[in-house]
C-alpha cells in the first residue's frame, strides 16, 4: 500500500521482499478469504501503549478507501458479521490487486531478496547478497513474528535497535490459550465444542464464541481476549451471556436437584459441556445463597492459562516499535529522518475481524503519501 501511493506520486520505489512471493499472508488470512477490514473501524479496536496513535492514520485511510479500490478492480465481498468483509471468491484477488496496482504506479518489485546490511550515511543503503539499494527513505513493513515459516522474522525490530529506536516487547496476539494438564484433563475430551460467551480479562471483554481443544481453548472470545492476557491472570468466561440460569428455581413448583439444573444449563450450552460443567460445579446445597453462589460461577468461570500456542499459530504480534519514536501522520522515525515503519511492526495491534489488514493499509497510505 505505501509503495503504491508512493509510486503514484512518482517515486522511484523499489519494494524488497525475501521470500519467492509477495503477501503470503493476504493468502492464507481470513481462512483463504481475507478479512480485508473492517466496516466499523475505529480507534478503540486497536492495542497500543498509545491508544490514540493510530486515530491520524485511520482516519486519513479508511474502510471505505479500501472498498473503494477493491470495487473499481471488480472484486466481489460480503460481510460476514460484525462488519467484517471478506472475499467472495479468494484471498488472491487482494493480493492480485495490490500487485496490479503496484504495476500501474511503476514499483519494481523485488522477490529472493535478502537484507544481510542496512547502513545510513546521506542516504540508506541496503545490501542483499547480489544488490545495493540506495535511496533517501527506506521504510520498513516486514511485519511481527507471527508464523515464522511462511517469512516472518526479527528484522524491522532489529534495525529499530539498530539505529537506537525503543521496542516494546511483542507478544503473540489473536492466539489460542493452553490449559493446564489439570483442566485439560477435565476438558480435553470435549474438544470441537463450541459455545457463545463472554471472555473477559484486565477490564476487556468479548462476546464471541469459545471453542474447546485438545490443548485448550480457541474460537472468536478466546482470540480476542488473547491480545490482553498475561502470564498468571486468570480469564473469565461467562457460560450464559445475559441470562439467569437459576431464576427457574424460584417458581416452587420446579424441583432443586441436579437433573432440573442441567436441564436448564442445556437450554443454551451444548449438552456435553452442560453435563461435565455441571459434574465438576454440583452444588453443594440447594438454599438461595448456593444458587445465587453457582450463577456467579456460572458468569464467570475462571480460568489460568497454562501459556498461548505462541507466534507459531499467532495471527498477529502485538508490542513492536514503540509508537513515541514515530510522527502518527507519516510513520516516519523523530530520531532518523528517512526511516519509516509501517503495518504490523508498530506497536499498534487490531482485534480480530479485518482490523490489522485496515492498520497495514492505513499506517501503508500514511507513510506513501510523506515520501
Ligand atoms: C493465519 C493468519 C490469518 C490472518 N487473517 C487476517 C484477516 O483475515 N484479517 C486481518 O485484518 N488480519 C489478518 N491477519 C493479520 C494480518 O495478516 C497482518 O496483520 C498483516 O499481514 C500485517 O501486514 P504487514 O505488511 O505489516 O506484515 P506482513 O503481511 O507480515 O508482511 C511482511 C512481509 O515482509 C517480509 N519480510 C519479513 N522479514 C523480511 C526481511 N528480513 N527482508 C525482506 N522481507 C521480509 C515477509 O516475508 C512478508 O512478506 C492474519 C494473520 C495470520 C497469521
Amino acid at each position: 500500500m505505501c509503495a503504491i501511493e508512493a509510486g503514484k506520486r512518482g517515486r522511484r520505489v523499489a519494494l524488497l521482499e525475501h521470500t519467492d512471493r509477495l503477501g503470503k499472508k493476504i493468502l492464507i488470512s481470513g481462512g483463504g478469504r481475507c478479512n480485508f477490514t473492517n466496516l466499523h473501524c475505529s480507534p478503540e479496536n486497536f492495542l497500543s501503549s498509545n491508544p490514540h496513535f493510530a486515530r491520524s492514520a485511520l482516519a486519513r485511510y479508511t474502510p471505505a478507501n479500501f472498498i473503494a479500490l477493491v470495487e473499481k478492480h471488480g472484486i466481489p465481498y460480503h460481510e460476514k458479521t460484525l462488519g467484517q468483509l471478506f472475499c467472495d471468491r479468494s484471498a488472491r484477488d487482494i493480493l492480485a490487486m495490490l500487485e496490479v496496482e503496484c504495476l500501474d504506479a511503476g514499483v519494481t518489485i523485488f522477490l529472493n531478496t535478502k537484507i544481510t546490511q542496512v547502513t545510513r550515511t546521506k542516504q540508506f543503503l541496503v545490501r542483499a547478497p547480489d544488490a545495493e539499494f540506495r535511496a533517501p527513505a527506506l521504510v520498513v513493513a516486514t511485519g511481527g513474528l507471527s508464523i515464522p515459516k511462511i517469512g516472518a522474522t526479527p528484522f524491522g525490530y532489529d534495525l529499530a535497535r539498530q539505529f537506537g529506536l525503543a521496542i516494546r516487547d511483542p507478544w503473540p496476539g489473536l492466539v489460542p490459550l493452553l490449559l493446564t494438564p489439570e483442566h485439560r484433563s477435565r476438558h480435553g475430551d470435549l474438544a470441537g465444542v463450541s459455545t457463545e460467551v463472554i471472555a473477559s480479562c484486565v477490564g476487556q471483554h468479548f462476546r464471541e464464541k469459545m471453542l474447546i481443544t485438545h490443548r485448550g481453548l480457541s474460537g472468536p472470545a478466546i482470540l480476542q481476549i488473547s491480545s490482553y492476557w498475561k502470564q498468571s491472570q486468570p480469564i473469565l468466561i461467562d457460560l450464559a451471556p445475559g441470562r439467569e440460569v437459576t431464576a427457574v428455581f424460584r417458581d416452587p413448583k420446579v424441583p432443586r436437584n441436579p437433573a432440573a439444573l442441567r436441564a436448564e444449563l442445556r437450554k443454551f450450552l451444548p449438552h456435553r459441556l452442560a453435563d461435565r460443567w455441571l459434574e465438576l460445579h454440583l452444588p453443594t446445597s440447594w438454599t438461595n445463597p448456593a444458587l445465587a453462589d453457582l450463577e456467579k460461577q456460572i458468569h464467570a468461570w475462571a480460568i489460568l492459562p497454562a501459556g498461548t500456542e505462541g507466534f507459531e499459530k499467532a495471527e498477529v504480534t502485538a508490542g513492536g516499535i514503540d509508537t513515541d519514536e514515530l510522527s502518527a501522520k507519516t510513520m516516519e522515525s523523530r530520531k532518523v529522518p528517512g526511516l519509516y515503519f509501517i503495518g504490523e511492526v508498530v506497536d499498534v495491534t487490531g482485534h480480530l475481524g479485518g482490523f490489522n489488514f485496515q492498520w497495514a493499509w492505513a499506517s501503508g497510505a500514511a507513510a506513501g503519501r510523506a515520501l
